[in-house]
């Protein structure tokens, strides 16, 4: 018999670290047990890298547009080693401070594979050993991986998922292809075209970020076209090989011609799989396709085993794994959940940004609501020309009837700070009037959800 816990948590990426802080909080011998890095995707390999490097490289986008301020630099140029290195800084730092949290709230850290062999018991495989661990109950929060779709020449070497751009194994100087146009592809593009690559797109679907409110989408790709960047939509790629001046060459089909373009590194972009391997032996929960199938608990068919973030059905974003966190764990102790789990923010760090929260108008017309829009353009705003800001808006969703904030889309400079206000109205079901009644400082951008608000009823005062 291995030591006894309340709670085992398996994975520490934004879900598990979360969950395990959490318990250990409200009282419960926690165990977490992690086999790479804690942090898991977010901090390791996902949300953090991304957003460090594009810190930087943004800075280069907004260098450029200074010199119509009066503001010139002289001989700017790109360390790529020293960009790596700063976001390896960055994420060590936040490493090194998630380590401190887990061992100044008593959490035990195994470091190790677990396998989970009945519902009470884990197994953890260290480089040398191999530990028994008991617990009351178990909560499952091991992510997702990256999938390379079966394409012939997906192995060839420069054909890479994220998790190899993003350590910095490749360097895409000459031309870096991206299958797949969702949120990560498009990240990736705007970091490596401000970086001075040639970047294309192959998205598959009709346009790219398939996912979001039609208008967002169509908007971002006339911005990316805007820095040069090739987008074909639905395009569906059939080979790699190796050849051409770059090094690469990738043939797809789009609109039934077969067509070819060269690259340097290709970036597959287009999905990432739950992380169950190996996971289970004898005793295995129900699964909802590759997902661990979960009930609104988040509990599996395995009585006292959870699962949560990026394994189960769902949004694939950290905030929604640490929500559940926090939820699965209240539930596991006995207590209602403290979190909104319906209203879950969108966002994509493109320049200018995406955030997106609750229904769009197509969906919102879909369930038969009686729809009204207000929107506002951010060239009528203030801080948005005094700081050179791009093209953008803030849409606001809502229903006629009862004054209702349904839903928000926004598409402007710090977009993915504002949008928790509008997450705010829809969960505490404010209307148009309460966001519209509320005074906001000037010059700011959220000045325009005061307009978008009142253009509801056609009175925003700063729109013809
Ligand atoms: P993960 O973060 O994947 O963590 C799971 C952990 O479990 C891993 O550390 C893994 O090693 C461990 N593990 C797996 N199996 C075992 C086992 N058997 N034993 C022990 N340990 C195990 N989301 C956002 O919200 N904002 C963003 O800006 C954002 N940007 C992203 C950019 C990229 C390039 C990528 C790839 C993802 C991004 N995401 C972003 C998504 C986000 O990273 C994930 O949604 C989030 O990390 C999921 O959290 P999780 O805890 O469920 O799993």
């Amino acid at each position: 018999m291995g030591e006894r816990y309340d709670l085992i948590v398996i994975g520490a990426g934004p879900g598990g670290y979360v969950a395990a802080i959490k318990a250990a909080k409200l009282g419960k011998k926690t165990a977490l047990i992690e086999k790479r890095e804690i942090g898991g995707t977010c901090l390791n390999r996902g949300c953090i890298p991304t957003k460090t490097l594009m810190h930087s490289t943004h800075f280069l986008y907004e260098a450029e547009k200074m010199k119509n301020a009066g503001i010139a630099f002289e001989g700017l140029s790109i360390d790529y080693e020293k960009l790596m290195a700063r976001k390896d800084e960055v994420v060590a730092g936040l490493r090194k401070g998630i380590e401190g949290l887990l061992k100044a709230n008593g959490v035990n850290v195994y470091r190790g594979t677990a396998r989970i062999i009945d519902k009470t018991t884990v197994k953890v495989k260290g480089t040398d050993d191999e530990t028994d661990l008991q617990a009351e109950n178990i909560l499952i929060a091991t992510g997702s991986v990256p999938v390379k779709p079966a394409i012939e020449g997906a192995d060839l070497k420069n054909v890479v998922t994220s998790d190899e751009l993003l350590s910095g194994q490749v360097k895409p100087e000459k031309k870096l292809l991206i299958i797949g146009g969702g949120v990560i592809g498009v990240e990736i593009a705007t970091i490596y075209s401000e970086l001075g690559c040639e970047v294309e797109i192959i998205e598959l679907m009709d346009r790219i970020l398939p996912g979001m409110d039609k208008e967002i989408s169509q908007s971002i790709a006339l911005g990316l076209k805007k820095r040069n960047i090739k987008i074909h939509t639905g395009a569906k790629v059939v080979k790699i090989s190796e050849n051409g001046s770059y090094g690469l060459v990738c043939e797809y089909i789009e609109k039934e011609n077969t067509k070819t373009t060269e690259a340097q590194t290709i970036l597959m972009a287009a999905g990432r799989k739950p992380n169950t391997e190996g996971l289970f032996e004898v005793v295995k929960p129900k699964m909802d396709g590759a997902y661990i199938k979960v009930n609104n608990n988040f509990e599996t068919s395995i009585p006292g085993v959870y699962a949560i973030g990026d394994v189960i059905r769902g949004k694939q974003l950290a905030h929604a794994a640490s929500a559940q966190a926090v939820a699965a764990v209240e539930i596991i102790c006995g207590y209602k959940p403290s979190i909104d789990l319906d209203v879950i923010p969108s966002c994509v760090y493109t320049n200018p940004e995406v955030a997106t929260v609750g229904l769009d108008e197509a969906e919102a017309a879909a369930l038969g609501y009686n729809v009204k829009i207000g929107k506002y353009p951010m060239l009528g705003n203030g801080k948005t020309l005094l700081s050179m800001g791009e093209r953008g808006f803030i849409k606001l969703v809502c229903d006629a009837d009862s004054g209702r904030i349904l839903g928000a889309q926004l598409l402007c400079d710090r977009a993915t700070d504002m949008v928790g206000e509008l997450a705010l109205a829809i969960s505490k079901k404010l209307t148009y009037k309460d966001l519209a009644s509320l005074i906001r400082p000037h010059p700011t951008y959220e000045e325009a959800i005061t307009e978008a608000a009142e253009d509801i009823e056609g009175m925003a005062i700063h729109l013809m």
